[in-house]
């Protein structure tokens, strides 16, 4: 029995052993294919990998990072925008109008989102995936709804990656949507090259309450839906903005940041608008912007990586939730002070 048992057992090892080289094998086969189907513009191929990204299995975040690895000399050639703006300001409609008047000039439009309520309550301001849906069907589009969990760090990640992976697929414009509330504007602003604020009319007591904050992440601001009996007020608001961007911080150095009028209903205003784009890449790769703000993107991008690799390991660590728990209460009550409750935690050497 005793022997039996023992080449059971060793039998047992060498499938086992075999199986696991077949795996190996079998995920090495699949980048392989993922990377060949992706470069020759796959969008099937481009989903999956996003998927591989975003899954939470680690063997799934290894592949992924394998192909994104191979692809990444393939990235980087794309004009990366960001649009944010307040539910309601048209911004869906105008990435759809924008996209397909882009994509029909044969452009390859990649549409990405980072949604912040998604981030907290798994719901969305942002809406589902039947937006956009004359864009979606564009075979120069390409649309990836926000991933619909994690922190805004963690989404933030994704999005990052997504971005590079459609570049590797040939989309060399890059649209990255988000609202204008909190703070996934910053996070936006961070990661694209070109920055656009869509504002409405009415701006009167708008202009007052916008924070400057907001004005001074954005290379150009679009005062939508300036059309119908709007176009005149469009227009009025336009020029109020202009005046105060003068007196503002601009976000990219040696850019002065503009307003332009933009219908997506009648679809006019999109010219100049890609003009200021032109004009923005002309300038800033002239003067070495553009190469300093992707390379200090890319350096924020791996600090942000490390602090949210150690606060995930801090916390992971049995025990530490409920120690922070009991020292809040401690701090509460007048029992401890920050410095010395921090000392608890993370003892100095
Ligand atoms: P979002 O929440 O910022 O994505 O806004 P939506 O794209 O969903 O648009 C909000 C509303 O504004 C919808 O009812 C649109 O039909 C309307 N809208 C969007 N663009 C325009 C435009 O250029 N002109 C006018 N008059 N209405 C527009």
């Amino acid at each position: 029995m005793h022997v039996m048992d023992g080449i059971e057992s060793r039998h047992d090892g060498i499938v086992g052993s075999k199986r696991k080289r077949f795996i190996k094998k079998e995920k090495k086969i699949e980048i392989d294919l993922l990377y060949d189907e992706i470069r020759k513009g796959s969008r099937l191929h481009l989903s999956k990998a996003i998927t591989l990204l975003e899954s939470r299995a680690e063997h799934d975040q290894k592949a992924g990072q394998g192909l994104l690895r191979k692809l990444l000399p393939n990235t980087g050639e794309s004009i990366r925008i960001g649009i944010t703006g307040v539910p309601g300001a048209g911004k869906s409609t105008f990435i759809e109008t924008f996209g397909l008047l882009l994509a029909e000039a044969g452009h390859k439009v990649a549409v990405l989102a980072i949604d912040p309520s998604s981030t907290v309550t798994g719901g969305s301001i942002l809406g589902d995936k039947t937006r956009m849906e004359a864009l979606a069907k564009h075979p120069n589009a390409f649309i990836r709804p926000s991933p619909s969990s994690g922190t805004l760090g963690g989404v933030h990640k994704k999005t990052r990656e997504t971005m590079l992976l459609c570049e590797a697929a040939g989309y060399d414009i890059i649209l990255i949507e988000t609202v204008g509330v909190g703070q996934s504007e910053t996070v936006v602003r961070g990661m694209v090259d070109f920055f656009m604020l869509l504002v409405l009319t009415g701006a009167g007591d708008e202009l007052q309450g916008m924070k400057k904050g907001i004005m001074e992440l954005a290379d150009c601001m679009i005062v939508h839906k300036a059309d119908g009996e709007n176009l005149k007020l469009a227009k009025k608001t336009v020029r109020e903005y202009r005046q105060i961007l003068h007196f503002l911080q601009p976000a990219t150095p040696g850019w002065s940041t503009t307003a332009l009028p933009v219908s997506s209903l009648e679809r006019t205003g999109f010219e100049t608008v890609w003009e200021t784009i032109e004009t923005f890449y002309e300038k800033m790769e002239a003067s070495g912007v553009w190469h300093e703000r992707r390379q200090s993107q890319t350096k924020d991008w791996f600090h942000s990586m490390i602090r949210d690799r150690l606060i995930d390991s801090f916390f992971s660590q049995q025990g530490k939730k409920e120690l922070v728990a009991d020292l809040e209460k401690q701090l509460l009550t007048g029992e401890m002070t920050v410095a010395s409750a921090v000392d608890a935690i993370l003892p100095m050497d």
